[in-house]
């Protein structure tokens, strides 16, 4: 059986830190490896529309946003194809059969479905001048099921809140091969394996970075704003003198360097502390927290650490991103020709569901 990737990422916004963790970097470095026979990258503009109907302009806006995040976050189009969900029209009437496999109760009960309806401030009832939930953003899951089928992914490379949807996806699956007959593929969900990148927190400390909650450090952001953003982050509210012990567990900055930090950061920004009065002189993170919790690391200077060690990673990304955003026009072709390719590939396996379903009347 071919290996086959499908993941995406919803065009509400530019990607920030905690999609790269969660599953960009993975992305690539699966990309590079050679492991897997086909990639699908896919921009979900569609489902982006369920909680974002009354403004298409910020959703074609950030299509391109994205496709920038991928390509200077090093997804190739000679490797990888990247798409766009609404240009593949196939995805929906999947979806619409899909729909017979899955009850209203089902819907209710997924904990993602249920976390981000509270998120929004959707109300159940539409009252309470709160908007109501849209029919379209309730019936997501069933849609990515359609998404993830339609390229026979075998892999789902996603942050840990995906993990229901894709649940979610193998239940459609399993429904679908018992009533039909052996037509679609299971696929694996493929999870951050460090607890940091599962679920990055926000800037404020809660509980994930996300683009809807404004506490977000993005992949194109300015050194001087990732050093702003930094510097206003919760440690731990204890820990008031360097000479005071503090807290590592739920602490937000040492989850970013959980994260983000590798060994040969401490040689190369050991002196990084502004005006380099003081050196970060420690061999490993685990040396690092073994004196912040005995006291007398100062927040600052782990901050000035953290900051040296992100910048490590980002200014890379801005300086490619750089590059493409000169030439959006070969940013839209690769968009183009990515959702020719995408929707040829939807199209066997809408067949094989049609003809599964005995509705292929004609053929
Ligand atoms: P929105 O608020 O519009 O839902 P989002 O920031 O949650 O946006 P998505 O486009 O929904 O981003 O998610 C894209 C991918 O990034 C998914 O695989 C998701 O699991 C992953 N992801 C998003 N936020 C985080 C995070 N804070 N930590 C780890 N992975 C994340
Ligand atoms: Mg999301």
């Amino acid at each position: 059986m071919e290996k086959i990737i499908l993941t995406g990422d919803r065009p509400t916004g530019r990607l920030h830190i905690g999609h790269y963790v969660g599953s960009l970097r993975r992305r690539v470095e699966l990309q590079d490896s050679g492991l897997f026979d086909k990639i699908f990258i896919m921009i979900a503009d569609a489902q982006a529309l369920t909680d974002n109907a009354d403004n298409p302009e910020k959703i074609r806006t950030n299509i391109i946003e994205v496709a920038l995040d991928y390509l200077a976050a090093g997804l190739d189009p000679e490797k990888s194809t990247l798409f766009i969900q609404s240009q593949v029209s196939e995805l929906t009437e999947l979806s619409f059969f899909y729909q017979n496999l899955v009850t209203v109760a089902r819907l209710q009960r997924n904990p993602t479905v249920k976390a981000e309806i509270q998120m929004r401030g959707f109300s159940e009832t539409g009252e309470d001048n709160k908007a109501g939930i849209p029919v379209g953003f309730f019936c997501y899951p069933i849609s990515q099921a359609a998404d993830i089928t339609a390229f026979r992914a075998t892999t789902v490379p996603v942050g840990e809140d995906q993990e229901p949807m894709l649940e979610q996806t193998r239940e459609i699956v399993r429904k679908f091969n018992a009533t039909y007959g052996p037509t679609l593929v299971e696929p694996e969900i493929l999870l951050p394996d460090s607890a940091a990148c599962l679920r990055l927190p926000g800037t404020d400390g809660k509980a994930k970075m996300s683009k809807s909650l404004g506490n977000c450090i993005y992949l194109s952001d300015p050194a001087e704003v990732v050093w702003e953003k930094v510097r206003g982050m919760f440690t731990d509210p204890g820990h008031l003198q360097v000479s005071d012990p503090g807290k590592v567990e739920g602490n937000t900055v040492f989850t970013y360097l959980d994260a983000f930090c590798r060994p040969e950061h401490f040689d190369k920004f050991g002196d990084c502390f502004h005006g380099k009065k003081a050196s970060f002189d420690f061999h490993s993170l685990d040396e690092a927290k073994a004196q912040y919790r005995a006291g007398g690391l100062g927040d600052m200077m782990l901050k000035s650490f953290l900051n040296a060690v992100l910048n490590d990673t980002l200014e890379p990304i801005r300086q490619r991103r750089k590059q493409f955003e000169k030439d959006i026009p070969y940013v839209r072709e690769v968009l183009r020709k990515g959702s020719a390719v995408a929707r040829e590939a939807a199209a066997k396996t809408l067949a094989d569901v049609k003809r599964a379903m005995r509705i292929d009347y004609f053929d």
